[in-house]
């Protein structure tokens, strides 16, 4: 499966990569987001959210677990499990409802719900470089690799 490495010199990168990959959505979408705390995951989440035309604040939902969103016709819902103690907490939440329909889910954390997630179409791990950081995407699924293929073409014309 593809892979690619973006280096992300400022927040701003870090946004408009997220709205790449908003742009590059058009329907249901599973992405996982790794990386230490710091790194980017919610600044990424919040290019995703107001490409496709959120226009509030984006806070993680670090005790909620989950924050959803309607944007237009479309459901995005916005995971953060840093703070699940237990993967089967997710069965309580009513996990299967979110990864159904078109809805995009952005995941936070993701290793912390293994074994109960839905498998991701695409796994993106933000490291720092410094003060900057680099994301690294790796296709998970027929329909992430279509993503980073637009993503690199995108850079190539850039
Ligand atoms: P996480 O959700 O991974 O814990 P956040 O997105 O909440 O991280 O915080 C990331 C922090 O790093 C923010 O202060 C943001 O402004 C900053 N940041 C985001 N992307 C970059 C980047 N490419 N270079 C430098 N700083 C960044
Ligand atoms: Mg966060």
């Amino acid at each position: 499966m593809k892979t690619c490495v973006i280096p992300l010199s400022d927040e701003a990168a870090t946004l408009e990569l997220g709205a790449q990959l908003a742009r590059a959505c058009r329907s249901a979408a599973v992405i996982y987001l790794y990386g230490d705390l710091g790194a980017g995951k919610t600044t990424f989440s919040r290019g995703f959210l107001q490409a496709l035309g959120h226009q509030g604040n984006v806070k993680s939902p670090t005790y909620t677990l989950v924050e959803p969103y309607t944007l237009g016709e479309r459901s995005l819902y916005h995971f953060d499990l840093y703070r699940l103690a237990d993967p089967e907490e997710l069965e309580f939440m009513g996990i299967r409802d979110y990864f159904t329909g078109d809805a995009i889910c952005l995941v936070e954390w993701p290793q912390q719900g293994a074994g109960v997630l839905p498998p991701p179409d695409l796994a993106l791990t933000l490291r720092y470089v410094g003060e900057a950081r680099e994301a690294e995407l790796m296709a998970q699924s027929p329909l992430g690799q279509t993503w980073i293929e637009q993503i690199d073409q995108g850079r190539d014309q850039a």
